[in-house]
């Protein structure tokens, strides 16, 4: 939907994710009647991130004591319960293991542990093996954490809902509208499409997901951090035998690398998910193995800060290419935790692709990253998992920013 030459608005977002439209509904919660544009490139709201994901609501375990994570995740969780809860959206609170299965990983786990109490995550416990297999028969592992309140939802139908509160509070959401200018003018803020038609506003935040180093480039901000994209695939298991499971299970993360290992997440379906795993994606916006974007990858690879990463993590990005190929070695894996699993109980599944910011210098963004040169045009410009979980929190935090 277009018909929008020259109008004006107090507010426009760029990204119909589920951040950007739990923007624009905060913004209109908090001022009524305030002139709201949501702005979208694809047909429909939440075909990126929003719609690609584990479903997990995190409790907020893993992420550092005071860092933006940490907060945001346990204050958007308990947000997002009641959001869904309100609007009659799906949500259950299955629980999930984190799982210890060698003695060297026992320390990582109570650390964790502390961590978690640290944020305020409530009601976590250390089981032994009888306290695990009591939970998931099938089960191995020397220790684990037990969070009993981590949920599962549906962050398109999230995503959805948001879109149409926004719609009801006579905000706009534009989709097809792909932005490809925007100019700081003395008093406005002006936007283009790649058809020429353009918007006016007085505030702009963009939360472009994987594509927020551009969409920041647009308006004169600077590339870095860039968005380099991580594909990760999931796989289907079997349902039932002794494979089945009840709740979530992860294992332990290396704490040197971004994202959680390969899961298992039971899905609203019944379907239980096994992954994702993390390789580079060929494409920020491709959702088969096959998708090649020559521009993305082309940009990733000549990024200084993915040599020096890869430099690092060589290691580890060998093993997640080979597992993304080798059902037999992805098996092997998951074995650690779930010894009856083969690879003939595995079925290739979706895929989704992660927007994670990287510095020149190879250091990966790992907090949540806001930029506000003026109050005026604010970039989120790193906003990976759990921002789906946290995202109305997030958007409280993006609308203190603006500063009326
Ligand atoms: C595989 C995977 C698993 C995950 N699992 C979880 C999980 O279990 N729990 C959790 O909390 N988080 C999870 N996440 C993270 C979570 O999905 C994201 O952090 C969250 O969806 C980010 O939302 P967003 O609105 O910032 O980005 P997006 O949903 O990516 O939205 C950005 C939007 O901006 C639009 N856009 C971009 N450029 C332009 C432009 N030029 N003009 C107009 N529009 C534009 C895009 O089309 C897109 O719709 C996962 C992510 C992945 C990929």
């Amino acid at each position: 939907m277009t018909g929008t030459a020259g109008a004006r608005y107090q507010l426009g977002v760029v990204g119909a994710g589920i951040v950007g439209l739990a923007l624009a509904r905060e913004a209109l919660r908090r001022r009524p009647g305030l002139t709201v544009v949501v702005l979208e490139k694809e047909g429909e709201v939440a075909q990126h991130q929003s719609g690609h994901n584990s479903g997990v609501v995190h409790t907020g375990i893993y992420y550092p004591p005071g860092s933006l994570k940490a907060r945001l995740c346990v204050e958007g969780a308990a947000r997002m319960r009641e959001y869904c809860q309100e609007h009659g959206l799906a949500w259950r609170e299955l629980g999930k293991l984190i799982v210890a299965t060698r003695p060297e990983e026992c320390a990582g786990l109570a650390a964790l542990l502390e961590r978690g109490r640290a944020n305020g995550v409530r009601d976590l416990e250390r089981l032994g093996p009888a306290g695990i297999r009591d939970l998931e028969p099938h089960l191995g592992g020397l220790e684990a954490i037990w969070s009993p309140h981590t949920a599962i939802t549906d962050y398109g139908a999230v995503a959805r809902a948001l879109a149409a509160e926004v719609r009801a509070a006579g905000g706009r959401v534009l989709t097809g509208w792909r932005v490809t200018a925007i100019a700081r003018g003395p008093a406005a803020v002006e936007i283009a499409n790649d058809r020429g038609d353009r918007v006016e506003v007085a505030r702009l935040v963009t939360c472009a997901g994987l594509q927020a180093d551009r969409v920041a480039a647009l308006s004169g901000d600077g590339r870095d951090p860039a968005i380099v994209p991580f594909r990760g695939d999931y796989w289907l298991l079997r349902p039932g035998g002794r494979t089945g499971v009840r709740h979530l299970v992860y294992p332990v993360p290396d704490p040197a690398l971004p994202f959680l290992g390969v899961h298992l997440t039971p899905r609203l379906s019944g379907e239980v998910w096994v992954g994702p795993n993390a390789v580079l994606a060929t494409a920020r916006e491709g959702y088969r193995r096959t998708d090649v974007n020559w521009a993305d990858l082309g940009a990733a690879l000549a990024h200084p800060g993915l040599r020096r990463l890869a430099r690092r993590h060589w290691r580890a990005a060998v093993g997640e290419y080979r597992r993304d190929f080798s059902r037999r070695r992805l098996a092997r894996e998951v074995r650690r935790y779930l010894p009856a699993l083969t690879a003939r109980d595995l079925r290739w599944g979706p895929s989704g692709v992660r927007a994670q910011a990287l510095g020149a210098d190879g250091q990966l963004v790992d907090d949540f990253l806001v930029e506000d040169q003026d109050h005026r045009v604010v970039h989120l410009r790193n906003a990976p998992s759990p921002a789906a979980t946290s995202s109305l929190a997030v958007a409280a935090l993006l609308a203190d920013r603006l500063q009326w």
